[in-house]
């Protein structure tokens, strides 16, 4: 089916009480495995592409025309993000290529600038019919808002939403980027709490690191788009390790590769099935901590 915007299908999740998957894309393997991940679900999903990742390739163009291309041909509803973007030149980019919607990041910025450069950004997208997910600063902990021990306002994020006009808030609830051990420890009612005070759907970052019931219960806390990255990249490199480690011969990289494509697909299904589930539905997960996932 075509493209359908992000916001499409954040407001069918919103409605419903589900949770959407954001996964970030590394390479086009990443892209063809989320998506092919999504139809064995038959849930909607989001493709992000991030600041790191276009640095990686050297520019937005290929890497988001190739998940564009990969999206638009999806079997569900299925979009392209451009996440963490700390400029406004690489919004513009994006709105330019055609992609649904952004993350402006300016959570690095005093509060001030951030709410300036945010309600700018934002205006500037809802010309464009971009869907615009926004940060607010800093509030604690020496790794800024994605620290362990940050949390977001729940009066400070309704001003800030207020203020900017976004679409959708980033918000400080326990996890951090980048988390090797699924032991991140959620704050329920602050989720809540945020909840009622924004009139906006809620993102989670950092969801790796949130064992499975956790992610489930962040849904029904208020939840809406749960971003997970590093998850997927352990899985893909884990499955890469395997072959070349059985195969030390291998050269041919479509070898390996589809390998770690092959061994996405299975758990995007698998964590789409999870947040997708909706707030009255049974989950059956394992108890908090427990190691779900088939990685290593
Ligand atoms: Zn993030």
């Amino acid at each position: 089916m075509p493209l359908t915007p992000t916001h499409q299908i954040i407001a069918s999740a919103r409605a419903a009480g589900r949770g959407v998957g954001a996964f970030n894309v590394a390479g086009i393997e990443h892209a063809e495995a989320i998506v092919a991940g999504a139809e064995a679900a038959g849930a909607p999903v989001v493709l992000q592409i991030s600041e790191n990742c276009v640095a990686y390739h050297g520019a937005l163009a290929p890497i988001g025309r190739a998940c564009l291309a990969i999206a638009g041909q999806a079997g569900v509803p299925a979009s392209v993000h451009l996440d963490h973007a700390s400029t406004v030149e690489l919004v513009e980019a994006a709105a330019g290529l055609g992609l649904a919607s952004v993350m402006y990041d300016g959570s690095r910025l005093p509060y001030q600038d951030n709410v300036r450069v945010t309600a700018e950004v934002t205006r500037w997208c809802h010309q464009r019919d971009v869907w615009v997910e926004a940060e607010l600063g800093e509030i604690g902990g020496k790794d800024g808002v994605h620290a362990p021990d940050a949390r977001t306002d729940p009066g400070e994020a309704a001003r800030f939403v207020a203020a900017t006009g976004v679409d959708a808030l980033a918000v400080a609830v326990g996890t951090s980027h980048a988390m090797l051990t699924r032991d991140a420890v959620l704050d329920l009612g602050l989720i809540a709490s945020i909840r009622d005070a924004v009139g906006v759907p809620l993102v989670l970052h950092g969801s790796s690191g949130v064992p499975d019931p956790d992610l489930v219960a962040a849904v029904r806390a208020g939840m809406t788009k749960v971003n997970i990255a590093t998850q997927l990249n352990r899985v893909f490199t884990a499955a890469v390790r395997r072959t070349l480690s059985a195969e030390p011969a291998t050269v041919d990289p479509r070898r390996y590769g589809v390998a770690g494509r092959d061994a996405i697909t299975p758990e995007v299904a698998r964590l789409l099935r999870l947040l997708g589930a909706g707030v009255d539905s049974r989950i059956r997960a394992g108890g908090a901590g427990e190691p779900l996932s088939p990685v290593e």
